[in-house]
């Protein structure tokens, strides 16, 4: 059996790195090892696109907490990010629920371990609907077949109706309230919606415990059999899979994901999750 670290809890990204490759996991979550390589080249320009998507979610969030379009459109001068942003207040997702909670963090325990994601943003109207946004700077639109299969897609519906309930009022939210919504904001026309239900939750719930239960009763972590993926991945060098980082138009779907979401990930914004509070929240 595998010693996870003092206090792991698992991720939609933890797992989606397990389900990448296992060797990953194991080298990333539960040796912890940073190991300093570019994921992708060029490398500049992906550094900056990183840049742009964290600086695009600092903005929303200061948006949905009520400081001004105008105020904020003041600070924007990079024209990738004025593009999304003009995107975003023009096109934006239309008619969500007046209640809204940027960078929600949620957490439930999964089997001996807990599972905590942060979400963008979770919109309620108590009792009726609970609509996630989760904001996209991919310089691709990516595909419904492909996020569909994405453990982001399965993990953030099943835990806000796991952990939700204080934010709909108190009462649980039930699976078919809850919407997903992926907003691109180079395609602000085509976002792509995941509805839920019951049948999805409790699928979603087996499958994420059949996986967390198949990551601690491991011994070996196999290194992935796609190792076309390897060129994109940090830790190459020491896999013994190669030296340079690829580029992205040759990056299989789920690395290119993996880098895109880099851009996107709750952590762009700075804020730490506080793990001993968020393991008070009702569940
Ligand atoms: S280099 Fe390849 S085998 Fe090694 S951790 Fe990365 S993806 Fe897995």
């Amino acid at each position: 059996m595998v010693v996870l670290p003092t206090n792991f809890q698992f991720s939609q990204a933890s797992l989606q790195d397990y389900v990448d490759c296992p060797r990953r996991f194991q080298l990333r979550y539960v040796l912890q090892l940073a190991w300093p390589a570019q994921e992708v080249e060029p490398a500049l320009e992906n550094e900056l696109h990183v840049q742009q998507g964290a600086a695009f979610h600092r903005l929303i969030h200061r948006h949905v907490l009520g400081i001004s379009a105008e105020d904020l459109s003041r600070t924007v001068r990079e024209p990738d990010l004025r593009r999304w942003w003009h995107n975003y207040l023009e096109r934006g997702p239309q008619e969500l629920p007046e209640a809204r909670h940027p960078e929600a963090v949620l957490s439930a325990p999964l089997g001996d371990c807990r599972l905590v994601a942060r979400y963008d943003l979770v919109a309620v109207d108590a009792g009726r609907r609970a609509v996630i946004v989760d904001w996209k700077t991919s310089r691709k639109r990516t595909k419904r077949e492909f996020l569909a299969e994405r453990l982001q897609t399965k993990v953030y519906p099943c835990l806000l109706v796991r952990a939700g309930a204080h934010l709909n009022g108190g009462q649980a939210i039930a699976p078919e309230q809850v919407e997903m919504i992926y907003w691109f904001a180079d395609y602000p026309e085509e976002p792509a919606r995941f509805g839920y239900d019951a049948a999805q939750y409790e699928a979603d719930e087996a499958y994420l415990d059949s996986l967390v239960e198949e990551i601690v009763g491991l011994e070996d972590f196999p290194l992935t059999a796609q190792d076309q993926r390897c060129k994109f991945c940090p830790y190459r060098s020491l896999c013994q899979r190669g030296v340079r980082a690829g580029t992205l138009d040759e990056a299989p779907d789920a690395a290119r994901q993996a880098i895109e979401d880099e851009a996107d990930a709750g952590d762009a914004l700075g804020i730490d999750i506080d793990f001993e509070q968020i393991a008070e929240i009702a569940y």
